[in-house]
């Protein structure tokens, strides 16, 4: 049959062997056409760029075009898969109920930070703060602004402080992170008006089994950006880091890293630890500290 021409194209969703490409300029731009890939293309998936060209009834995607960041996830037999590819922003959510781990959230930064992409925090359902909780959620929120993160505040329900997000969204790639029950999928119907249609058509596909898929997908906010999302993207965790690298991912501690006294500081309990040094002064929280203590333990367990 007649092959069209070789154009751009992204990756709304992959579904084993095929994608959905949406084309990106052309005629075509906005139409989406399911695609075989070519071999040796290695593994595709959400978010990626790609030349493909229009077939009688399946597109093929020839080429990948480079990606600037990655989430890589390790497969049960502990290889190490991507999952969602260029990807511009991790929103990371929590909310004032249920009360915020820090820990979580540092864990979150470091993967951010090391994969990265840029991370900007989000406080929601700030319509639940009262007295009693306003003083810890400053504490916490200041914490973070204070060596430089972006932090939001929002109330889905009251659809409160949503500019400055959809501001943040614009023009870029966006993934929602975080615990569940802090209102990710609330803030996605909201910012998604028109998504409820396509959740609609996906489970309508499952049913007639013709790909029961969870692997993420990409839409387009109405008013400027994309998001990339799935069940399994949103609870995205810290799946795959090397222990050394680990410290690199606290931004804070950086100029301090290679300043301790011995070369092998494990920034325990040594004298002379250059990081330990920067908690007394106040230049370094402790309960930063105290993160990075328990995901190096963690991440050691794992081994
Ligand atoms: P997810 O698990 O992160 O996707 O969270 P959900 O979107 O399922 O929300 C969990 C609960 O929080 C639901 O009962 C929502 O109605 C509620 N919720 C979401 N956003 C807000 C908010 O801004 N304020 C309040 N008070 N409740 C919210
Ligand atoms: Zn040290």
């Amino acid at each position: 049959g007649d092959l069209g021409q070789e154009e751009q194209g992204l990756i709304i969703s992959h579904f084993g062997k095929q994608v959905d490409v949406e084309a990106m300029d052309g005629k075509k731009a906005g139409q989406i056409f399911r695609c075989h890939l070519r071999t040796h293309l290695g593994q595709l998936v959400t978010g990626d760029r790609v030349v493909w060209r229009a077939g009688v009834e399946h597109g093929v995607v020839v080429a990948a075009l480079p990606r600037t960041s990655e989430l890589i996830r390790p497969t049960n037999h502990g290889e190490l898969k991507p999952v969602a590819a260029n990807i511009d922003r991790l929103i990371i959510t929590f909310a004032v109920e249920p009360t915020p781990f820090a820990n979580l959230i540092d864990r979150y930064l470091v993967a951010a930070e090391l994969s990265e992409i840029e991370p900007v925090l989000l406080l929601n359902k700030s319509d639940l703060i009262t007295d009693d909780n306003r003083e810890e959620m400053d504490e916490l929120l200041n914490r973070y602004r204070k060596i430089g993160y972006r932090v939001l505040m929002a109330s889905t329900t009251e659809e409160q402080g949503l500019d400055p997000l959809l501001a943040e969204l614009d023009g870029k790639i966006s993934v929602f992170v975080g615990q569940s029950g802090v209102g990710k999928s609330s803030l996605i119907n909201v910012l998604l008006p028109g998504v409820d249609i396509k959740v609609g058509e996906l489970s309508e596909q499952s049913r007639k089994g013709k790909h029961t898929t969870t692997t993420a997908r990409l839409f387009h906010f109405p008013k400027g950006g994309d998001l990339i999302d799935s069940p399994g993207i949103r609870e995205f965790a810290l799946w795959h880091i090397k222990p050394e690298k680990l410290l690199d991912g606290f931004v804070e501690f950086r100029p301090f890293i290679g300043h301790c006294k011995f070369r092998d500081c494990k920034h325990d309990k040594e004298p002379g630890c250059a990081i330990l040094g920067a908690i007394e002064s106040g230049k370094v929280s402790a309960s930063r500290m105290d993160s990075y203590q328990r995901i190096l333990g963690s991440l050691l367990e794992q081994g």
